[in-house]
């Protein structure tokens, strides 16, 4: 199989000969080294602010998103949201969740985000922003200067998830004034899933130790505190850990993540360059490095995800609700090249010659 989805997606050798090994007992100083470095490049590579700190939570991508709004916000605050689509409303469902108050701006499947829709949340006492800053699901990426100039202007707490678009997209989390930034050890990193990270600013830090969470596991006073020593406070996803400090450090070697934001970029735009003469149209008007979203004319969409995978051994990424028989997404992060993406177009140029994509 050739996997384009946007997640598990395809490591290097190098990362999977790590999960062929037996995972190491781990509450020792190698292991503390190695953990320490894991900071240090997630730090680097999001360009955080000095005096940052990195927590890496075993659990999925969502796991941090829950654990962010439990630790930096209380019901005191007052949070703006964007909502457009289905990690959009997760972070709605979370502030529910955990009684943060909360407004959203709603985007129509697609759409960018502008300062037409910003404006009437200035001056309006908020104190806290949640954006998914690549809305995976549809594939649309929002402006971060756009938002970060309205954090600023609005003395706002900016959490951004940017799960799918670490790496793939250039995050420059000190010039923004990003407080917390999330990612998933199964998108860009390209590793297994398990891991989930927070790289927090000293804003975010503060909060946290001055917050009190009604949590054992998710209270991340206790992972700052083991931290510091390279140290979680309980098993961590200790094999997954080894992958990505072992992808962290190529990705160095390799030019760091200007470098690797770049091989991204040029898949997507080889990708891109290639669809033209295809009946499928691009349905986002902002899109991330990370993914590129194709809504189908006359065909439906799940259906060219299953041929795909049962026919030619390619996974593309397919829709769920009401998007399932109209859009599909062909990711651009993992272990991928351009010979793929040639097998891709042969796939998607052979079903339109069978009829099936029309
Ligand atoms: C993948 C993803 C997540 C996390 O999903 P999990 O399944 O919990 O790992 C969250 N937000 C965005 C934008 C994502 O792309």
């Amino acid at each position: 199989m050739i996997n384009f989805t946007v997640g598990p997606v395809q490591s290097s050798g190098d990362v999977r000969a790590i999960g062929a090994e037996n995972v190491p007992y781990f509450r020792t100083s190698e292991f503390s080294a190695v953990m320490l470095e894991n900071e240090a490049l997630m730090q680097k590579f999001a360009q955080a602010p000095a005096g940052s700190r990195t927590v890496f939570i075993t659990g999925s991508g969502t796991a941090s998103m829950e654990a962010a709004v439990m630790n930096v916000f209380t019901p005191a605050d007052k949070v703006l949201l964007v909502n457009g689509g289905s990690f959009g409303q997760r972070f709605h469902e979370l502030c529910q969740i955990h009684q943060i108050p909360f407004a959203e701006i709603r985007l129509d499947t697609g759409k960018a985000l502008t300062a037409e829709h910003l404006a009437p949340y200035e001056n309006q006492g908020f104190t806290g922003f949640l954006v998914n800053i690549h809305e995976t699901s549809t594939g649309v990426h929002y402006d971060p200067k756009l938002i970060a100039d309205f954090c600023k202007r609005n003395g706002l707490f900016l959490v951004v998830d940017a799960i799918s678009s670490f790496l793939a997209d250039e995050f420059r989390m000190a010039d923004w004034g990003v407080d917390v930034m999330i990612t998933g050890s199964q998108k860009a990193l390209a590793c297994p899933p398990g891991i989930s990270v927070m790289v927090l600013s000293p804003k975010a830090v503060e909060r946290i130790e001055g917050n009190s969470v009604r949590s054992l596991y998710f209270d991340l006073k206790s992972a700052l505190k083991n931290g510091e020593r390279g140290q979680t406070p309980f098993t961590p996803a200790v094999g997954t850990l080894l992958q990505i400090h072992a992808r962290l450090k190529a990705i160095e070697a390799a030019g760091g993540v200007e470098a690797e934001t770049a091989k991204i970029a040029g898949l997507a735009a080889f990708f891109r360059s290639q669809i033209a003469d295809l009946p499928l149209d691009v349905c986002s008007e902002s899109m991330s490095n990370a993914v590129t979203p194709l809504m189908t004319r006359n065909c439906s969409a799940h259906e060219i995800f299953t041929i795909l995978k049962d026919e030619y051994g390619i996974w593309v990424c397919p829709n769920g609700g009401e998007y399932k028989d109209k859009i599909f997404r062909v990711g651009h992060i993992g272990e991928l090249t351009e010979q793929d993406y040639r097998q891709l177009l042969d796939a998607l140029r052979d079903l339109q010659k069978r009829g099936i994509l029309r």
